[in-house]
């Protein structure tokens, strides 16, 4: 691809069909920096001084995430500044030779960005291992470590006193997952969908600051800024079902090139507002561990009675 950016003489790197524009390296990544601290603020995801703690599995998404809000909270541009703290965490979800290079990878990232590094423990918590949990024959390992993540994610969280908890989420997260609710009319989720869940008593405010960034572009800014994920696949990995969501979505994006943002966005201001119903049912508490939970006891403590030491 020959030519110039559309800011400045150097060579043109990406081109964004959507905004018909050509960037250099640089002035792609202070366009994408930009297009988060406007998601940021449009969205009313974090004020200023607030501590957000950012979710960092070691992935490429999440890596990109901690570098940007990073990125925000040094600057002393306007254009591009932040007032917050930025902290990280990541979990230790017991799986052999993969937690400890996630652990290694987000430990290295926020050593060099100044970003304090917290690494939890959640095996420990749960009182079993993703590992225990392969070797048993039951639920996927996938479903089982998605509720131990969102559960541990929360303790902490709101334990430490955090106000937001940041996950790398992206547009094409999303895009995937309101295709799915749509076809298969699931109000419920639908109306749950969104970039920021407020704070509740026991649960912390969820953002996801990357949602209108595509996961081509997180992919780009990744490999621009040198930000190294962890290397292969979780070994219990399974295709996620948003994956041919996703196929199907970049098909039609190449006919229309701002179909996902349009559909995401459309979502949120048009459809959304008429789902506000039923938004926030009546919180219940977990009688065995006091957090937020839908039913008498949580999954997280119904997993740890399944498959935890007796
Ligand atoms: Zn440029
Ligand atoms: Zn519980």
């Amino acid at each position: 691809m020959a030519g110039k950016c559309k800011w400045c003489s150097g060579d043109m790197e990406v081109f964004l069909p959507y905004a018909r524009l050509s960037l250099c390296r640089s002035h792609f990544r202070n366009y994408v920096v930009r297009r988060v601290k406007r998601t940021i603020e449009r969205y009313g995801m974090i004020n200023s001084g607030e501590r957000v703690l950012v979710a960092l599995s070691g992935g490429k998404d999440s890596l990109v995430l901690l570098h940007i809000l990073s990125t925000l909270r040094d600057s002393d541009d306007p254009k591009f500044s932040l007032k917050c703290e930025v902290e990280a965490v990541t979990l230790d979800l017991g799986i052999k030779g993969y937690s400890e290079r996630c652990i290694a990878v987000a430990r290295a990232h926020c050593e060099k960005l100044g970003v304090p590094h917290h690494t939890i423990k959640a095996a420990e918590l749960a009182g079993f291992t993703m590992d225990d949990v392969a070797s048993r024959r039951g639920r996927p390992t996938c479903s089982v470590c998605g509720v131990v993540k969102r559960y541990v994610l929360n303790k902490v969280g709101v334990e430490m006193g955090f106000d937001r908890l940041a996950t790398g989420h992206n547009l094409d997260d999303e895009a995937a997952v309101l295709l799915s609710n749509y076809l298969s009319a699931n109000v419920e989720l639908l109306s749950r969908q969104s970039p920021v869940l407020p704070a509740r008593e026991g649960m912390i405010s969820r953002i996801k600051p990357l949602f209108e960034v595509s996961e081509r572009e997180t992919a780009m800014y990744a490999q621009f800024q040198g930000l190294a994920p962890v290397d292969g696949k979780c070994p219990y990995a399974i295709a996620p079902s948003t994956l041919k969501f996703k196929m199907v979505l970049n098909m039609l994006e190449e006919e229309v090139p701002t179909m996902k943002i349009s559909m995401v966005r459309g979502f949120l201001e048009k459809v959304k507002p008429l789902l506000k119903k039923g938004e926030t049912g009546p919180l219940r508490r977990c009688v065995a561990c006091g957090y937020p939970s839908s039913s008498e006891v949580c999954s997280f403590c119904r997993l740890k009675k399944i498959y935890g030491p007796m």
